[in-house]
């Protein structure tokens, strides 16, 4: 695969960043409910209590989907994300709950797109957990009985079956969600919420948060925001202020690239007739997906834990498309002659759990601030499921699950430097032995 004319960009592959950027606060202000932090989590906060008629003041750094909810691969996912047997070993009465809230979360998010009139290329395919072995092939079996008694709704198929392509073995499809534009959606969000009458104010970085009285008070360089609440939305970059629990999650960097535009007919090729987006069942997983541009966006296989805040704003390291583009010729074959044209990546708050986490602390600060790989269907329903909180007093049953009641969490063990290239090593060296494999029975097959 060639990856020698890559653009590297430190935003998104999929939008420009908006032209019209909200001046930043310049003074101070009051208000009923502040949310800080523009993503799809905070967005949906905010536009969430605007519409049902709260004094909101919405506060981001940049602009409105600056963060990874433009960035990310855009798969809407109907299953809960992480390791769902070890989730069912340790918490299996939680599965339920889990498989609910993932439901209903990519409903929320294809009703906002109907709602809002949101043009963001929005296929409803399911995504599938694809083996690339049959190691990966038994591991997909387990999972999909373990979703299916806790009520998820999921296929199991061959590759033929299923329709994706035969460089997989086959997998379980989740019939609920699909693939989109992230950078659209995000865009059509951040349209409707600055159409509603919520106050925005980009380019407004919060510095510190402190209660006083019983509201709390939220610094920026200049000017103060008092309000009687807060709902903390800042993903990754949540270690910043005393206020947020420790530990809660850690920041990881994970890239996207994608190829260049494919003919249709080498597309029509692969057997992809279900276009339905694709998770690999490594340790730390692979996604494909198709593109209205009729190319193929992929990424992750490598974490990298940031270190430091600020987060840095990154390009993509190099060696890791290198990596990324061998595992796509591996998968894809009959593509290996095909280029990567852009790379981008972002930073995700990951939980040990791998499960998104909200709360509250005290009566006036609700943070969710930890969706995960998940979060395209998750952080918008949870978002707005906290305004109806804040409005109503009373919590929707959906977030009981990822509701931290007592917010202490221990020190992240796997997530350390060392811990992330163990895993990535384990999967590597499962792939190496599934290729041997492979080409052994080639070989006994052309023997034959
Ligand atoms: C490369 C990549 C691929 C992914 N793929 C998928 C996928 O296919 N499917 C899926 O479901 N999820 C995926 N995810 C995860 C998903 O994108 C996130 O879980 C989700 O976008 C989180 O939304 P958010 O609003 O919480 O965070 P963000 O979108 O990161 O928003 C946080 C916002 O807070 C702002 N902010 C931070 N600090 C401050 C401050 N001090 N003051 C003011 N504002 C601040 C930031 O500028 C940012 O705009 C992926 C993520 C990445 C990076």
């Amino acid at each position: 695969m060639k990856t020698d004319n890559v653009h590297y960009t430190t935003f998104t592959g999929w939008i420009e960043p908006p032209a019209d950027v909200a001046p930043p606060l310049g003074g101070d202000l009051t208000c009923d409910v502040a949310v800080i932090g523009g993503g799809l989590n905070g967005m949906s906060t905010a536009l969430r209590l605007a519409e049902r008629g709260q004094d909101v003041v919405l506060l981001e750094a940049e602009f409105c989907g600056h963060g990874s909810s433009s960035r990310n691969a855009g798969q809407l996912a109907g299953a809960p994300g992480g390791d769902l047997q070890l989730l069912n070993l340790l918490s299996g009465k939680k599965m339920p709950g889990m498989m609910r809230l993932a439901e209903h979360a990519a409903h929320h998010v294809e009703d906002l797109i109907k709602r809002l009139d949101i043009d963001c290329d929005y296929e409803p395919t399911g995504n599938t957990f694809a083996a690339v072995s049959r190691g990966q092939m038994g591991r997909v079996q387990r999972v999909a009985k373990i979703v299916r008694s806790a009520g998820g709704q999921v296929e199991v198929g061959t590759s033929e079956e299923l329709g994706i392509p035969r460089g997989f073995v086959g997998g379980m499809r989740e019939i609920v969600g699909g693939t989109m534009n992230p950078g659209k959606f995000t865009l059509g969000v951040r349209r409707a919420l600055l159409d509603s009458s919520a106050r925005i104010f980009e380019q407004t970085k919060v510095t510190d948060i402190a209660g006083q009285g019983s509201g709390v008070v939220i610094s920026t360089p200049r000017g103060q925001l008092r309000a009687n609440r807060v709902v903390l939305a800042t993903n990754a970059f949540s270690g910043e202020w005393d206020i947020t629990p420790k530990h809660l999650s850690v920041p990881i960097y994970v890239i996207e690239v994608e190829t260049e535009p494919i003919a249709p007919e080498r597309l029509a090729a692969l057997g992809w007739s279900s276009r339905s987006g694709l998770v690999t069942q490594h340790n730390i997983m692979e996604n494909y997906r198709l593109t209205s541009r009729n190319s193929i966006v992929f990424g992750v296989r490598r974490l990298e834990r940031g270190t430091s805040f600020p987060l840095p704003l990154k390009t993509p390291d190099p060696a890791i498309v290198e990596e990324l583009a061998k595992g796509f010729a591996t998968r894809f074959p009959a593509l290996a002659n095909v280029a990567v044209e852009r790379a981008w990546g972002g930073w995700i708050a990951i939980t040990s759990s791998w499960l998104p986490l909200a709360g509250q602390v005290g009566d006036n600060v609700f943070y969710s601030i930890a969706c995960n790989g998940h979060g395209l269907a998750q952080a918008p329903y949870i978002g707005s499921m906290i305004a109806d909180l804040i409005v109503d007093g009373e919590r929707h049953e959906d977030p009981d699950v990822v509701w931290a009641k007592k917010p202490k969490f221990p020190r992240p063990v796997m997530m350390g430097r060392l811990g992330l290239r163990l895993v990535w090593m384990l999967d590597r060296f499962n792939d190496r032995i599934n290729g041997s494999r492979r080409n052994a029975r080639r070989g006994a097959e052309l023997a034959a």
